[in-house]
This record gives C-alpha cells, sequence and structure tokens, in this order.
C-alpha cells in the first residue's frame, strides 16, 4: 500500500478534472472554430451539463481533509510544491462563500447583456445600472479574499491572476514606464517616414493557411500535439496534449492571420511544453496571466521586431503571393511597426499600447478602492486618453469605456498583466540575443525555432514552479524590470530610415 494515500487521492482528483476540462476545451474549440450554427443550443446544453459535472466532481472531493493529511505525508520537493498550489486555490476558493460565487454569476450575466446593448445606443447610464451590481460584488469579493490573506483589495484580485503580485511592487514599474514612454512615443511619430506599402491582395486563404503552418512549424508548434484552424479572433485553446490554435484569414490583407499566428504561437509553444510529467497536476499549470503574454510577445513583439526576421518573411511571401514592392523587409518592418496612437487598445501599435494599460490600471484602482463609482467612469476615462496618450476623446463610448470585455466578466487586476508581458518578453529576448551569438543569422535564415528551444528549458517547461519574479530570474538571471522594454523600444525609430 502507498505511503501517501491522501497524496494519491489529490493527484487523482485533479487528473479527473484535467481530463473532464480536455473535453470541455475541445468543444469550445469547435463552437468557435467549425460548429455548424444550428447546433449552437444543443452543444450550449452540453457544455453547460459537463460545467455542473465538473463542479460536482470539485465539491464532492473532501480537498481540504486530503490537503491536511498530505501534509504529513512523506513527499519529495516537487510534490510538496503541487501540494501548496492546490491549497493556495482552495484558499481562493473558499474565501468567497457559495452566495457570492452565485451572485457574481448572476450580475455579471446582467452586466454583460446591458454591455452589448449600450454599445449599439451609446448610453453610458443603462450599463452603469447594470455593472454597478457587478462591481460591489468585486470589492466583496476582494475584502473577503483580502481579510483571508491579509491584503489589501487590489492585492486580493492579482492573487487569482499574477500569483504574488503586489501594488507595491507593481506601481514603482508603472510609473516608470508613463515617465520614460510617451516622449519615446512622439520621437517614433517625428523619425518615422512615408506611409510605408499595403500588399495587394486578394491571398487565397489555402496559400495564407499553408504560410501560417510553415511558420508554425519554424517556431517550434508540434503538430503532433495540436492543430491550426480559421475563426473570427485568434485563440489559443484546447489542452497540452492537444492544442487548438486559430488565428482569422481575410483575403484582402495578410497580416491578421500572421500577426495573430505569431502572437497565439507563443502561448501554444508554452502550453504544448509544460512540464509533460506533471500534465493534470497544478505544478504543469502555467504560473499566471503575465508569463502566458510573455511567451505570445517574445514571438510577436521581440522576433518579429528584428529586421532579420522580415528578410526571412521577405521571399516566402513572394513564393506564395507573388512578387511585389511591399514585400520588401524594410517595407514590411515599417508596415507592422508603424506607430500610430489611437483610442482603442486592442488596434494599438507596441508603443502606446502600454499606455492603454496604465490607463486601465489607474481606473480599475480607484473603482475597485471606492475611490470613484460608476458614473465616474467616463470622465476619468477622457482624462486619461489627454493625459497619457495625448488624444481627444471619443464621443463614442465604443471606443472609450464600453471597448473592453474584462471589467464586463467581472474581471478586475488583469489589465497590468499585458504590460508586465511586455516587459518579461522583452527581458526574455534580451537574454535569447545574449546567450545565442548567431541570432541573428539563424533568424534571417528562418530557423526561427532557436527562440522556442532558448525558452523550452527556461520557462515553458518549469510550469507554475516560480512566481513572475523568480520565474525571470531562473531564466535571465534577473528578476523583472522594465530596462529591456524601455531599450527595445528607444530604438525603434532606427530601422525607419
Ligand atoms: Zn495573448
Amino acid at each position: 500500500m502507498s505511503d501517501t494515500p491522501a497524496y494519491d487521492a489529490l493527484v487523482a482528483h485533479h487528473q479527473t478534472q484535467h481530463d473532464l476540462e480536455h473535453l470541455q476545451a475541445l468543444a469550445s474549440w469547435d463552437r468557435l472554430t467549425g460548429m455548424p450554427a444550428q447546433a449552437a443550443a444543443a452543444r450550449a446544453r452540453a457544455q453547460g451539463a459537463l460545467a455542473v459535472l465538473l463542479r460536482q466532481q470539485q465539491e464532492n472531493a473532501n480537498l481540504k481533509d486530503y490537503l491536511l493529511a498530505a501534509n504529513s505525508e512523506p513527499l519529495n520537493d516537487d510534490a510538496r510544491l503541487n501540494v501548496a498550489l492546490m491549497q493556495r486555490a482552495l484558499t481562493l476558493k473558499e474565501a468567497v462563500p457559495p452566495s457570492l460565487a452565485g451572485r457574481f454569476e448572476v450580475t455579471r450575466g446582467a452586466a454583460a447583456q446591458a454591455w452589448g446593448l449600450a454599445r449599439e445606443d451609446n448610453n453610458w447610464t443603462t450599463f452603469a445600472n447594470a455593472w454597478r451590481p457587478l462591481v460591489s460584488v468585486v470589492r466583496e469579493q476582494a475584502e473577503r479574499i483580502g481579510q483571508h490573506l491579509g491584503l489589501s483589495a487590489m492585492d486580493a484580485l492579482y492573487e487569482g491572476v499574477e500569483p504574488g503580485l503586489r501594488q507595491a511592487r507593481l506601481e514603482p514599474l508603472i510609473e516608470q514606464v508613463t515617465l520614460w514612454l510617451p516622449p519615446l512615443v512622439a520621437r517614433a511619430r517625428q523619425l518615422q517616414g512615408a506611409e510605408p506599402l499595403v500588399p495587394t491582395g486578394p491571398f487565397a486563404t489555402t496559400e495564407q493557411q499553408a504560410l501560417c503552418q510553415d511558420l508554425l512549424s519554424r517556431l517550434g508548434f508540434d503538430f503532433g500535439r495540436g492543430r491550426l484552424d480559421a475563426c473570427q479572433h485568434p485563440f489559443t485553446g484546447g489542452v497540452p496534449e492537444d492544442v487548438r490554435l486559430a488565428t482569422r484569414f481575410v483575403t484582402t490583407s495578410l497580416l491578421p492571420a500572421l500577426m495573430g499566428v505569431l502572437h497565439e504561437a507563443g502561448h501554444a509553444g508554452y502550453q504544448q511544453h509544460l512540464p509533460r510529467h506533471w500534465l493534470g497536476q497544478p505544478l504543469a499549470g502555467p504560473h499566471s496571466a503575465s508569463l502566458h503574454e510573455a511567451q505570445a510577445l517574445t514571438f510577436e513583439r521581440q522576433l518579429a521586431s528584428m529586421p532579420a526576421f522580415w528578410k526571412a518573411m521577405s521571399p516566402m511571401l513572394c513564393e506564395r503571393f507573388g512578387n511585389q514592392p511591399a514585400f520588401d523587409p524594410i517595407n514590411l518592418w515599417q508596415l507592422t511597426h508603424r506607430v500610430r496612437p489611437g483610442l482603442v487598445r486592442v488596434q494599438a501599435d507596441a508603443l502606446s499600447y502600454p499606455l492603454h494599460i496604465v490607463l486601465r490600471h489607474r481606473i480599475e484602482c480607484a473603482l475597485v478602492n471606492g475611490d470613484i463609482e460608476v458614473e465616474d467612469v467616463p470622465v476619468l476615462w477622457a482624462e486619461q486618453v489627454k493625459q497619457l496618450l495625448g488624444l481627444n476623446p471619443s464621443e463614442t463610448f465604443i471606443e472609450g469605456p464600453l471597448q473592453d470585455m474584462h471589467w464586463v466578466q467581472g474581471m478586475f487586476g488583469y489589465f497590468p498583466s499585458y504590460l508586465l508581458g511586455a516587459m518579461a518578453a522583452a527581458q526574455l529576448m534580451q537574454a535569447v540575443k545574449r546567450d545565442t551569438p548567431d541570432l541573428e543569422e539563424l533568424v534571417r535564415s528562418g530557423n526561427w525555432h532557436c527562440v522556442a528551444d532558448w525558452l523550452r528549458p527556461r520557462v515553458w517547461e518549469q510550469g507554475a514552479r516560480r512566481d513572475l519574479d523568480e520565474a525571470l530570474s531562473y531564466a535571465t538571471g534577473e528578476s523583472l524590470s522594465d530596462d529591456a522594454l524601455r531599450r527595445q523600444l528607444s530604438a525603434w525609430g532606427s530601422f525607419n530610415g
């Protein structure tokens, strides 16, 4: 008989959860990529039933007793860490009573519905009335988790997204960015020349798909354990054993599919190479939202910001779509690196993007802490658009506080992950360059898997072992800082000539 029966029961429980989630993830992928429209109602019902099963399996598991018993069993260091991660998840869950968790689901359902209508009518008041109860629930959740863990409200929310992140660590990083970034945006805009040429289509979807498959293989994606499909909004889904990646193909432009695949390839690579031996267990989980995003940005914003990358891309595009002046490597770089501050976050260039995050960060902190109420958001938003982006705010809320889904879904404290991910990606790439003397040559010849080869043992196969600072120290030798991102963005104008 095993001398770790409680731990064995915990492992079996998490494996079953993982297996059920596997099927749930495949059903979601299918819903977004290939499901016939008339199957929607039956699919929603089937996925709902699976969600209930998952919840019941979780609630019936006696996790608390097993965790208590496992603590006195003879476990090795990895197993102990696995138990600690299980305990952390349970503590976060227990801090929120079922009635409050239920109110969260109900209020965010109502907010999502009002959001859709308010976007059509450009009506803030309608939305605010439906959103207010959700904000109140989020405040209560943050307070309860905070009391449980001895944390402030915002730190309590970060704990669910970015374990270990504290506002005291985050705030100086954000303040630094707001100091050095706006002048760099202005300088890059001055330095950039005439509008680059836009490639002219049509670009057959089959050719684009073949190109994206080629890119993914070069980036280290394993097609034996994953696939690429078409969808409306690029995403990475599935499970590490079977990663489902999707991008958007439009025949009039190459860039949506191309840039979508570059981004998702980072998420997918991380997902495919989480520690194999621990799959199904919390230790094999990705550590945090920012570390995940950092992998995507290492490909999309770091590798693809090397002129050598576009030197490799240029002949690949000519071969598939015919030669045209827009496929000149310098033109391709300029086209994908145009700095044009705008009002919409998801359309922002790499330089102005962090400022969109700072804006949201300031507002969500004030809202969660009760310094402002929902009716104050549009005015504060407009002020921040002027102050941070130097733009006149839009007349329409769809280009203002109604543009993102995060707050509507009750996701507060998530936005900083995008900025931390950008910093981490720059830092990772700086280390890739340091450790790979022939990187330029490798990238120019299309051997991009060298980046995946560097990330795999240092980040991907480490799973949830370390928090963000420790993970970066392990991979690069230094904890997180904004230095590498500042250095990279400072050089933005130099390839514009
Ligand atoms: Zn992403």
